[in-house]
């Protein structure tokens, strides 16, 4: 894919850049550039630019105002000490983004093409990569949109794929300690057949008033169970799980409805790698709760880009609450062995840097 250039001439001054650099925070810095790629059925994609970072103008009548087309990837670039910056399993977003395009019948970015423009975007301002000191990175937000002005509802004719960049800094405020979750037993995320396997916005403006239920009940993040049955377990509303028990192996619910994360599949390899046996299966909530008031399940995580790996804590609901499980042993170990992998202070045996 050609990709052109057009650099700023008024990019984010030395003194400007460092401030921020020094305080991220999450999503709201944005880099200098902004990648572009448009894609009709006749061109295919096409026209692919870095130019300045800019507000879009869109016709009142673009369908995804109307009918919610959108998809979105997910992902980071880390600094190294030696000052190279790389990203993690990068092609693993850009499959993610064929399987969420497939299931929104939006079109196809060929893997190599989306890895281009995420490389491209990162050459150009590179510079806003943080250094590694504090476990920052530049947050990179692939994305795609029907951008038709047409209120008919079809598959988009005109269709357009972005990619923004955002330093980011620790995404929870109180650091690696455990979050707390709320049990919504109100609201679900997911159905059979639905969307709940694809990274598309629906799925996000659906899970707020989830989130905001759990923050009035003054838990960290909410917990989705599964839509027929309401018992088993399936995510939080941007991480997956994972459940150790004391005699080693370790549990993640299975996929169908659930994200399938990146993070969730680099663990199960790790995991292994580590001694330990992972299934993945359904889980149930009842499961969940005997396992830590017996001591059988000993830790219990979750992971995702963002924050990498947090161990959870105690679980509430509307009938009680379970406690923080006992350990944070293995946790801290995998979410070590991810983040040495990540900034290149350890083997990257699998080959996932970038
Ligand atoms: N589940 C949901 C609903 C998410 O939004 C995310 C974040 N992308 C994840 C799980 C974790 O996925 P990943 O490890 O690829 O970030």
């Amino acid at each position: 894919m050609q990709i052109s250039t057009t650099r700023t001439s008024t990019p984010t001054t030395e003194d400007a850049l460092a401030r921020i650099l020094a305080e991220p925070g999450f999503g709201t810095h944005f880099t200098d550039h902004m990648l572009t790629v448009e894609w009709t059925p006749s061109t295919g994609w096409t026209g692919a630019r870095v130019t300045p970072y800019a507000p879009l103008t869109l016709d009142p009548a673009t369908a995804v105002l109307h009918y919610a087309q959108e998809i979105f990837e997910g992902m980071k670039a880390y600094r190294r000490d030696d000052g190279s910056v790389w990203s993690f399993r990068p092609e693993e977003n850009a499959a993610r983004m064929v399987r969420s395009s497939q299931r929104l019948a939006l079109p196809e970015l060929p893997v190599e093409d989306f890895v281009a423009c995420v490389d491209e975007l990162v050459r150009v301002d590179e510079r806003w990569v943080p250094d590694a000191a504090g476990e920052k990175s530049l947050y990179l937000r692939p994305f795609m949109f029907a951008s038709e002005a047409f209120l008919g509802v079809r598959p988009a004719q005109h269709v357009t794929f972005m990619v923004i960049a955002s330093p980011a800094g620790s995404y929870f405020k109180g650091g690696v300690d455990p979050v707390s979750l709320w049990l919504t037993e109100e609201y679900t995320r997911a159905g059979r057949g639905g969307m709940g396997a694809a990274k598309t916005g629906g799925n996000y403006a659906s899970s707020l008033v989830a989130q905001q239920e759990a923050t009035a009940h003054g838990c960290d993040q909410v917990v989705f169970l599964d839509a027929q049955e309401g018992r088993y377990v399936e995510e939080l509303g941007g991480m997956n799980l994972y459940f150790v028990h004391d005699d080693g192996h370790v549990v993640t619910p299975e996929t169908g409805t659930i994200l399938e994360g990146i993070t969730r599949a680099s663990i199960i390899e790790l995991l292994g790698t580590l001694g330990h046996t992972v299934e993945e299966r359904r889980f149930s909530i009842e499961e969940w709760r005997e396992g830590v008031s017996s001591g059988r399940i000993t830790e219990v995580f979750a992971c995702g880009t963002a924050a990498v790996v947090t161990p959870v804590g105690a679980l509430h609901q509307a009938g009680g609450s379970t406690p923080a499980p006992a350990s944070v042993e293995l946790t801290n170990r995998v979410r070590q062995a991810l983040v040495d992998v990540q900034y290149g202070r350890a083997d990257d045996a699998f080959g996932w840097m970038h």
